[in-house]
């Protein structure tokens, strides 16, 4: 079954994935003579950079999705088919999907990453992740209805569970998560909820490393950790969690945090699709490729963005994991196919680095640019939303996006706390979307309420 594509008398180029390097590959070859076809679960274009704004109230999930058939409404060489590839098949040139077959001239791998636990089933099962719409809502209601729940227990312990939040990675999204949250503690919180007494809240960003944001300057990380500082947030350097259960996240055999809320921002594994030889499959289960970004041993195979392991000789350990990175390697594989077209040989990739940038709260984010830039403060926050909302895609999302950083800004309020997905972790669903349920169940050890407070175990507070 070849799902009901048109058949054309020019090369079918088909893009796995709609993220931020299919997107722009998908655009790039608008003129040229091939088929497109892009393949993605999803039918919309997700821009990540913003999802923890949706999973703390500031902005709607719609405002940073995007319908992929909109996008591309016009681009004649454009189809689209909502699946889930399930494997590649290069001895036949197809790719296999759960909607079908598709035959493939040229395949391009651009699936991004998924989160990496590190192997420790508690986390894996128990904690939040932040990698798509859908987790961002599960966040945002957990959190809300742990507080619902808060107000209804008498006893301490539990209520200290549920209102405390561990957020672990101190990478830009655990920086950005918990300066927003530490935002909502103090404004949004205290307006909802009277009755409580937030001042014993806690928010603790846990790092396994020495410092936060382990990319970025020093400058940016002494200025990012002296930011969470002012806003309250616990920071916790060179401390690791090892295991999440019965509402502990446990940093060593018997000290813990005590907490319902258990954020896992601390690193991810490329989204590699099966069928590919072990050999191609790099650390972090990346795919392998040239500077022509061609998969390693393949003529017509292709990977751009997260799951494209490219090392150089500047960055031996591979490109970074970013959107600059993703739309770059995409553009250049375009004027690559162009240029095979036409005869002429490809050329290598070079990464043009434009600068990192992280927000910590209002008027608070980090930028660092080439040549040992760095500003921060209030103008390093203007950068950062005058970029974002630069990249979002579509005129109805940035001026959504708009407005309700306005509102939020002017008001010191977020109007987005409704409890519309209630989340239980029984939803759990894998990052395939195949439901954890099963999964879930059979975690006895997990009890919701945590043990009465005689345990030898060593609580963190404060
Ligand atoms: C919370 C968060 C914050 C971030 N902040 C920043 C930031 O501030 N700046 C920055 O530069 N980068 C940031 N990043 C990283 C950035 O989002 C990624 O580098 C970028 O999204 C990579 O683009 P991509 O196209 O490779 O993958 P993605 O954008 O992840 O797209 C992959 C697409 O493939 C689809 N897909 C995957 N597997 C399959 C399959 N088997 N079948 C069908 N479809 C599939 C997915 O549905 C998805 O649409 C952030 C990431 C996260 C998670």
């Amino acid at each position: 079954m070849d799902t009901n594509l048109p058949a054309s008398s020019n090369p079918r180029v088909v893009i796995i994935g709609c993220g931020f390097a299919g997107l722009r590959l998908a655009k790039e070859l608008r003129h040229q003579p091939v088929q497109v076809v892009v393949i993605d679960r999803n039918n919309y274009h997700n821009f990540q950079p913003l999802l923890y704004q949706v999973a703390t109230g500031a902005l709607e999930a719609d405002s940073i999705a995007y319908p992929i058939r909109k996008i591309f409404a016009g681009q004649k060489n454009f189809f689209y088919r909502m699946a889930d590839v399930q494997r590649v098949d290069p001895a036949n040139n197809m790719v296999q999907t759960s909607v079908g077959d598709i035959r493939y001239d040229h395949l391009v791998l651009a699936t991004g990453s998924l989160t990496n636990f590190f192997g420790i089933e508690s986390i894996e099962k128990n904690a939040m992740q932040i990698k798509s719409i859908p987790n961002a809502l599960n966040l945002r209601s957990f959190i809300f209805q742990n507080f619902e729940k808060a107000l209804l227990t008498e006893n301490p312990e539990e209520k200290q569970a549920l209102m405390n939040i561990v957020v672990v990675g101190g990478g830009p999204t655990g920086v950005e998560i918990s300066g927003s949250l530490a935002e909502m503690r103090r404004h949004v919180l205290p307006k909802d909820y009277p009755e409580l007494d937030l001042e014993r809240m806690q928010i603790f960003l846990v790092e396994a490393g020495a410092e936060l944001l382990g990319p970025m300057s020093k400058k940016s990380q002494a200025d990012a950790l002296r930011y969470l500082n002012e806003l309250g947030v616990n920071v916790r350097l060179n401390t690791s969690i090892k295991k999440f259960e019965n509402c502990r996240a446990y940093y060593s055999e018997t000290e813990f945090i005590p907490t319902e809320n258990l954020v896992w921002a601390a690193g991810v594994n490329g989204a590699a699709v099966p069928g590919l030889p072990d050999e191609v499959v790099a650390r972090n289960k990346r795919i392998t490729v040239n500077l022509w970004n061609q998969v390693q041993g393949y003529d017509n195979i292709f990977a751009i963005g997260d799951v494209a392991n490219m090392v150089t000789e500047e960055m031996p350990r591979g490109l970074p994991m970013l959107a600059p990175v993703a739309q770059q390697q995409a553009e250049h594989l375009a004027k690559n196919f162009e240029r095979l077209r036409r005869g002429e040989q490809p050329l290598p990739f070079v990464y043009t680095n434009k600068g990192v940038m992280a927000i910590v709260s209002r008027n608070k984010a980090v930028v660092d640019l080439p040549k040992d830039v760095h500003f921060n403060g209030i103008f390093g926050w203007l950068t950062w939303l005058f970029v974002h909302l630069m990249t979002l895609v579509g005129f109805r999302n940035k001026v959504v996006a708009l407005v309700d950083w306005a509102f939020s800004y002017f008001s010191s309020d977020q109007a987005l706390r409704l409890i519309i997905r209630p989340f239980s972790r029984r939803d759990v669903k894998d990052d395939q979307g195949k439901k954890k349920a099963e999964h879930m169940t059979a975690t006895p050890e997990y009890n919701p309420t945590p043990p009465a407070i005689q345990t030898p175990a060593t609580e963190v507070r404060g």
